[in-house]
């Protein structure tokens, strides 16, 4: 039986697990065409249904929870396309979460090495913004040294991961200085000012898409809104609460409700669906506690998504007129899941796409199935991740689009490497949707 701090994992997962929401699920299977690890493999414990009775069967005593347990709750993307498709409204998401957070404690799996990562990673790096600037300056100095030249000549990294090797090849320029050093913690807007937002940078967003971040903030002014950017602003803990960290994703939360709260803005604002969808819940990552309900309430309220608020809040955009001999330029969008299934927002990312001149919109098929980036899953579960990626590139290359458009920072790394691996390199490019449209802007003086 596995065992931590003095209970077993059974008992930690009846202590953990919503018996409500497990009872909720009627198995009526509406679920199963909608989630992609069933999808891949047609097993009903691949499937959320199937992981569900799992978790009901452990906590029942039915059956002692062990490494295939463990295993079925950590091949599930955490996408949750399956919410949406639920009759019962049965809250997958704050199940699974659940379980990895006791799966966490009693895990069996963790090798030293790996709780030795974990550790850095989780409590060192993420929870701190000057950190992640120093490992921004890091990989700016293996790209620019003749470091990465050689990495890449030589095929050492492909000599420890195959895997790693291809992630290598598709790393963003990184920077070591973010969104702060470059344009400071207030940009005022442009022509008259509509509101005031704030803007949640993200911890890896700001040191590997600056650009990304300042293409961002420049859409928000140019729609009329005064941006500020509060510095003591952290990692947003998604990566925590979906790796079994919750009490460091609370102290995340709580530090950022603080930050946003004292910038008195009227919205908040994030480019990456994988943080908005956690943003936007915050109220429920502290729902057990009382004294944060409030705050918690008015920050999860407060957050939308940069394409949201330009097409419901911001003064219209223009676009620039660029005529090409070649006819319109073709362009597609992968969804992110968190953004699509969490936050509900994205269909003003397609209507923001519509709008662009010379641009032909083509929708993909299953644009809002999951392209297996997953947080961290593509380098937790590479195979799965592959498999997942290569159907999803049959239907990106089926658009046969110039441009993958997509809103979070995982969704797009994970393009990049799908156009390179099965896609069409050199005739096709993955970008992010604010400096897509920045790009094609009619900026005003
Ligand atoms: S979150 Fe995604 S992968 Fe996990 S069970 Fe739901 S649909 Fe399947
Ligand atoms: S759709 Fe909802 S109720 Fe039906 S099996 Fe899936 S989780 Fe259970």
């Amino acid at each position: 039986m596995s065992k931590g701090q003095g209970a077993t994992l059974q008992e930690t997962l009846m202590q953990k697990l919503d018996y409500d929401q497990l009872t909720n699920c009627m198995r009526c299977g509406f679920c199963l065409p909608a989630c992609p690890t069933f999808k891949e493999t047609g097993i009903e414990a691949e499937s959320p249904r199937g992981r569900i009775s799992l978790m009901k069967a452990a906590v029942d005593g039915l059956m002692e929870p062990g490494i295939r347990f463990e295993d079925q709750m950590n091949h599930c993307l955490g996408c949750r396309a399956c919410e949406p498709a639920c009759p019962a409204d049965v809250k997958y998401g704050q199940l699974i979460e659940q379980a990895r957070d006791a799966i966490e404690v009693h895990t069996t799996q963790h090798r030293w090495w790996v709780k030795g990562v974990r550790k850095l990673v989780f409590k060192e790096l993420f929870p701190s913004q000057q950190r992640m600037q120093l490992l921004g300056t890091g990989l700016h100095f293996y790209k620019m040294s003749g470091i990465q030249k050689l990495v890449r000549k030589t095929g050492v990294v492909g000599l420890f991961s195959k895997h790693m090797a291809t992630m290598e090849k598709i790393l963003p320029d990184a920077s070591g200085k973010g969104i702060v050093e470059r344009l400071g913690t207030f940009i005022p807007a442009k022509g008259k000012k509509l509101g005031t937002v704030g803007m949640f940078r993200g911890c890896l967003m700001d040191v590997l898409f600056t650009e990304t971040n300042i293409s961002t903030v420049k859409l928000l002014t140019e729609a009329g809104f005064d941006v500020v950017i509060p510095e003591s602003q952290n990692c947003c803990g998604a990566l925590h609460a979906h790796s079994g960290e919750t009490d460091q994703a609370k102290q995340m939360a709580k530090s950022n409700i603080r930050a946003f709260q004292e910038a008195g803005v009227d919205y908040i604002i994030s480019n990456a669906g994988g943080c908005g969808a956690i943003l936007v819940e915050y109220d429920h990552l502290l729902h057990d506690e009382e004294e944060w309900k409030e705050a918690s309430t008015w920050f999860a309220k407060r957050v939308k998504d940069i394409s949201s608020i330009l097409v419901e809040k911001g003064r219209p955009l223009r676009f620039a007129e660029t005529l090409s001999q070649q006819g319109p330029t073709r362009v597609t969008y992968q969804e992110s899941c968190h953004l699509r299934n969490v936050m509900k927002g994205s269909q003003p990312t397609k209507q923001l796409l519509q709008r662009v001149s010379n641009t032909a919109y083509i929708e993909m098929k299953d644009s809002g199935s999951c392209c297996g980036s997953a947080g961290i899953y593509n380098m937790t579960q590479p195979e799965m991740a592959n498999q997942i990626l290569e159907h999803k590139m049959e239907n990106v290359n089926a658009t046969i689009a110039s441009y993958v458009v997509t809103s979070n920072p995982g969704c797009l790394l994970q393009m990049k490497l799908g156009i390179d691996k099965h896609g069409q390199t050199g005739h096709m490019e993955a970008v992010h949707i604010a400096d897509f449209l920045y790009d094609r802007l009619v900026k005003q003086d």
